[in-house]
């Protein structure tokens, strides 16, 4: 953790759990019904939370968390020795919780109408701009001021959303397995046309040449140039100081990533020889190569095509073996899917 110089602090603010008033953090009492704050009434962000420029409020920020009386559980700043309300010792007090990161206001309603005068009012005002009547607090947020649960606390799993979501997937793949994988129908097809394409590929191995690649070189790597690019990831959080006030304290890490450059001697493509055909026997170019180059063959399409009562239908067999059974003419049946793709052919 890193703190900057000039500290910054916003106020917080409460919200009185005997008439729902929300109170400016410096308050130790509420304003409407002045009550004091009881020390399980936790501070909360404000939604229109300022950065502290006045020094008597900085001075306050600043001085540690208050102390709640030990008689009569007043809130008296930390600077303070005998209680505010009844002049008790506050070495008999306790000092509040402070340390917590505070997450941020939810947004304000967009109005707040005044319970005593029916005036509409801002969202984020506390008091009515009419009759200077407190405004109460809007139900959504006085969850705000219970205390948050533990961190350690096993969250609980919400078996119905997990329900629902597993249904709506095995309903998915059902759907899915219905058009697709489930026959729907079989139809005769006789082999009208025939086709095929191979390449060979040519190799040698050359140095390839990598730059700016991110991680590790490989172990045969050589002409190996790293460097490492660092950059500062900073995030600001909210800390409660238990006295009305949090400070904004900024943390930063280092972030590090490793790029090279390097050479590798790898198998490298030199030239490629393609032969296609219209019948089922596919064949390769075999081009005469030296004893340090390599030849690598493949199979790039082999299709045949189905006249049938529905239309032509194509099919690639899996393998050159397969392919090789079509004979033109020959006819064959056809299994399909709900959307007529071909999902198996028989003699
Ligand atoms: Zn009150
Ligand atoms: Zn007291
Ligand atoms: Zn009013």
């Amino acid at each position: 953790m890193e703190k900057r110089e000039g500290r910054k602090f916003v106020e917080l603010e409460w919200v009185c759990p005997n008439c729902e008033t929300r109170n400016k953090g410096s308050r130790k009492t509420c304003g409407s019904c002045g009550a004091t704050q009881p020390e399980n009434v936790q501070f909360q962000r404000a939604a229109d939370e300022k950065i502290i420029a006045d020094e008597k409020a900085l001075e306050a920020a600043k001085a540690g968390a208050d102390i709640h009386c030990g008689f009569c559980g007043t809130r008296n700043p930390a600077t303070a020795t005998t209680c505010s309300q009844c002049g008790g010792d506050l070495k008999e007090g306790r000092a509040r919780q402070a340390g917590r990161v505070l997450q941020a206001a939810p947004p304000p309603p967009k109005t707040l109408v005044c319970g005593n005068c029916g005036t509409e009012n801002e969202g984020a005002a506390r008091t009515c701009k009419q009759c200077g009547a407190a405004l109460k607090q809007e139900a959504p947020n006085l969850q705000a001021f219970q205390a948050p649960p533990a961190p350690s606390a096993p969250k609980k799993v919400n078996w119905l959303l997990w329900g629902g979501i597993g249904a709506f997937f095995i309903l998915c793949c059902i759907a899915f397995a219905a058009v697709f994988l489930i026959p729907s129908k079989s139809v005769k097809g006789t082999v009208t046309d025939l086709e095929w394409q191979t390449e060979t590929a040519v190799q040698e191995i050359r140095a390839v040449n990598y730059s700016d690649k991110s991680g590790n070189p490989p172990a045969d790597a050589y002409n190996v140039s790293c460097r490492t690019e660092s950059r500062e990831i900073c995030e600001e959080k909210t800390v409660d100081q238990g006295n009305g006030f949090a400070e904004i304290v900024q943390e930063c890490r280092t972030e590090s990533e490793r790029f090279c450059d390097y050479t590798v001697d790898e198998w490298t493509t030199v030239q490629t020889y393609e032969m296609s055909g219209s019948d089922n026997f596919p064949v390769y170019q075999e081009p005469s190569v030296s004893s340090d180059q390599r030849v690598e063959k493949t199979v790039k399409l082999m299709s045949v095509t189905f006249s049938t009562s529905e239309g032509e239908k194509l099919y690639a067999p899996s393998s050159v073996g397969e392919f090789q059974q079509f004979e033109a003419g020959s006819v064959w049946t056809l299994t399909m899917n709900a959307v007529g793709g071909v999902m198996s052919v028989e003699k």
